[in-house]
This record gives C-alpha cells, structure tokens and sequence, in this order.
C-alpha cells in the first residue's frame, strides 16, 4: 500500500500473538511513541496490572495497521508548531468567490438544514451534468449518471470499494495521492504502481500494459497529477484507454485539478475517448476549481451502471453531504467560466513567484503543467532523504514542505525529492524565499 507506509509504526509485529501481546512484548516505549504512534500503547490491551493479558481492542491485522496520521497532517503539524510557512498541503490561503459563500450562507439561514437528498440536490446533479457538456461534450444523466460525494476523497473510496472485491489489483500512476492506497487496502485489493520517473514524468504504455494481470480490477488514474503537476499527454491517454479496453478494465479517473492547466496544456478526460466513456467513473470536486478546499463538495459522473456502483458504498459511507454547501457549488457552477478563470490565473501567477523562489535559491526546478505543486530535487542541500529534508526545513528555516516518498509505495523510492506548494498568497512565497535562501549557508548539512 501507499505511503501508508511512510509511518514507522506498526503497532504489533507481523507474527505477534494477538492473545498475550503487552506493551512491553510489542516492544512500545515512550521514546518511540511520537504522535505517529498516537494509536497508543493504551489501546493495546485491556489487562490492567496483575491481571491476565488480554486480546488487544486494536486488531494488528488491519489494513491499516501501520498507518499514523496522513503525511499533510504530519507536516502541517510541524510546520504550525515552529510557526513556519507551510508550503507542505495544497490548501489555498485565500479563498474562492465571495457569491458562493454568501450563497452557502443564504442556504443555511433560509434552511431546510436537514439531510439532502442521498444523491445531491437535484440543481447540483443538473449543474455537474452542465459542466460536462459545456467543457467537454460529455452527456451525462444528471439523475442516474451523477452523484455528489463529500470531496473527491470520498469519490475516490466509494468508487475504489463499489468495484473492488478482496484480491483485485488496481493500477495506479506512481507517486500516487496517499488515499488510492488507504482504500485499495480498505477494499482487500493489492494497488500496483506503474512509475513514473522525473523530470518528464511519462507514462510508459509498455509498463502499463505489463502491469495489467487477471486480476487486475480497475485503473486509479490522476490527470492533472499531484504531485508531478504532468497533464496526460494524447500519446499517454491513448495507451490508457487502449490496455483498459483490451483488458475490460474500469476506469477511475481523479480530475480534480481540472481547471488548473498552464502553458496551454488541456486537461482531456479518458471518459471523452472512443470506447471508453462505458468503462469510466470520472471524479472531481469544487476544492480546487474554486479554492475552497474546506467545502468537501465533490462528484462522480459517468454510465449509470458504474455510478450505481459508487452509490451502493457511498450511501453507507456518509449518505449525502451538507446542503447548504451544495448550494453554494451550484451558484459557482452558475456563474460561468469567469470564477474558473480567475482562480486559474492567479494560481499561474503563483507558479511563476515559487518557480523564480526556488530557482533563485538553488533548486533545480521545471514548471508543472498544471495544480498545486512543484516538485524538486533537494538533495543539493545535503540531505539525501526527503522525508528527513521535510521533517527538519520548518525548524532549520521556518518553511513547510511534503516528501515525495509518501506518494510511493516503497517511501525510498522518493529519493531526495519533495513537493512545494504554490497555492499561497504572493507575499507569503516572498516571505517563504527569503527563509529558504537561509539553506545556502548548509544549515541542513551537518546532521543528516
Ligand atoms: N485527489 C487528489 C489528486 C488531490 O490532490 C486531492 C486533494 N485535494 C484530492 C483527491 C482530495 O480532494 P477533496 O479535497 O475534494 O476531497
Ligand atoms: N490534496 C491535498 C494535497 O495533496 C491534501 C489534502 C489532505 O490533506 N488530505 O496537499
């Protein structure tokens, strides 16, 4: 699984006995019980002193036993803590248009404030459909093809465990977002990366193609990509949509960074090519698109087979999300491309303020064609692991960064390399690159 496995902490060994584990045989002291071991020792039985030990409440066989808190917690809980920048989680310092959120307040004074309906508002669904069509030509049945979830996290869980049984495979694009992991594990299904390699970060068809086995379920596919910020190519999506059709394969595609192209890149949905549409479950949400990343609106779209499939999980997962912030996404949603392209140019903006930051103070950088992020190699600092590069920048300099070894499978595949986040106001990644310049000087060198 994902950078899951990033956490050190299993909480029991993998041969331990259930029935006679104690703190002391799992071998949990306090020196190594930081809040990654948060789970805790507690938990860990219900023997009190003198008595029988007993079986431990948390079971070391579940598939997320070793898994702590999220990496973007983890470092944003550094970064809060030595008051630094945090350019580690791709949340926006400012927020999105000012109608929306008046409207979301609007929807919560008039009321009702009771549960919508399961699928989302029926505006919504018609909105979402609207928007598939008018960006790219895609029909979608706004009742049976059409279903809002809580951000795409949940998409992505009701769509990974609405597909997948136990013994599946899901092939995913490596570095993968840490929750394709998290849920493909949730689902009993075994995530396989095909990897992608910087600077250019392609897809291979052939590896694609030789990662595909019998029990292959689904392809987990991020385009606009987090972290690489690669935007699928024509060449790359006809690879997908030629070993998904030939192996019948689903499709699941997280779009979220939809709207967020430079450079003249176009985001194409897989769900737009010959043959395909059939197949895809396409996902996104109103995060990103209008920088409220705190709503948690998001969607799936596509055949209504499929779309029924998400429902069933989704339905027992959260059953719907919070009106009123429906409602809001549909007022953005109703005001056309404007909003859209706003937040895009100022994110472009963004871009090129960290770009000229980080060049400026040695790292090694190539414009992302699209998101939140840039990513590097930091290694000329002297620390050859991202995740120690990250663990000690907020302390050493006062700013926040993510390690691209969380997005692995194996975390030692990320190497030195590590995400910066762009989504900040100007003066912050001024303020950012003035700490930064500090690595210059080698404050980074001598313990690593
Ligand atoms: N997928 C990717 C690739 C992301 O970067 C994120 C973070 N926004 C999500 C899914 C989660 O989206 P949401 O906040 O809408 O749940
Ligand atoms: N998508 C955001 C990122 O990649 C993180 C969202 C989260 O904290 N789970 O930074």
């Amino acid at each position: 699984m994902s950078n899951a496995h990033s956490s050190s902490a299993h909480l029991l060994p993998e041969d331990a006995s259930p029935e006679g584990a104690t703190p002391e045989a799992i071998g949990a002291s306090p020196t190594d019980a930081p809040e990654r071991t948060a789970l805790s020792t507690s938990a860990l039985s219900t023997s009190a002193p003198g008595t029988k030990a007993r079986r431990p409440l948390l079971s070391p066989h579940h598939p997320l036993a070793d898994v702590g808190t999220t990496i973007f917690a983890e470092m944003g809980a550094l970064a809060t803590a030595h008051g630094a920048i945090n350019l580690g989680q791709g949340a926006p310092d400012a927020d999105g248009p000012i109608e929306m959120i008046e409207a979301a307040a609007a929807a919560l004074r008039s009321g009702p404030n009771q549960y919508a309906p399961a699928t989302g508002i029926p505006e919504l669904r018609q909105a979402i459909a609207h928007h598939q069509r008018h960006y790219y030509d895609l029909e979608v049945d706004p009742d049976a093809g059409v279903l809002v979830t809580v951000g795409c996290t949940e998409g992505i869980a009701a769509s990974v465990l609405g597909i997948c049984a136990p013994g599946d495979e899901v092939i995913v694009l490596e570095p993968s977002y840490d929750s394709y992991g998290a849920v493909a594990a949730l689902a009993g299904a075994r995530l396989v990366p095909v990897t992608l390699r910087p600077p250019k970060w392609r897809l291979d068809g052939d590896a694609l193609e030789a990662a595909v086995t019998d029990r292959t379920r689904a392809l987990l596919i991020n385009s606009p990509h987090n972290p690489t910020g690669r935007v699928l190519d024509d060449e790359e999506r006809n690879a997908i949509a030629k070993v998904a059709i030939d192996a019948d394969l689903v499709v699941i595609t997280d779009e979220v960074y939809e709207h967020l192209c430079f450079d003249g890149h176009r985001h194409v949905p897989l769900a737009t090519m010959p043959g395909m549409f059939e197949r895809t479950i396409t996902l996104s949400s109103a995060g990103k698109t209008f920088a409220l990343t705190g709503w948690k609106v998001g969607w799936a779209s596509g055949p209504p087979e499929l779309i029924k499939a998400v429902r069933r999980t989704q339905q027992f997962l959260t059953y719907t999300s919070p009106g009123a912030l429906q409602r809001g996404v549909v007022a953005g949603l109703a005001m056309g491309e404007a909003p859209i392209d706003a937040v895009r140019a100022g994110l472009d903006q963004q871009r090129g303020l960290l770009l000229d930051v980080l060049a400026g103070v040695g790292f090694d950088v190539t414009p992302p064609e699209a998101g939140y992020f840039i990513t590097a190699d930091a290694s000329w600092t002297g620390v050859a692991d991202g995740r120690d590069f990250c663990l000690r920048l907020p302390e050493a300099v006062g700013v926040g960064a993510i390690p691209l070894g969380a997005f692995y499978v194996d975390p030692d595949r990320g190497g030195a390399m590590v995400r910066f986040a762009f989504c900040k106001q100007p003066d912050q990644i001024a303020e950012a690159g003035r700490r930064l310049s500090a690595l210059t000087q080698g404050p980074l060198r001598s313990s690593s």
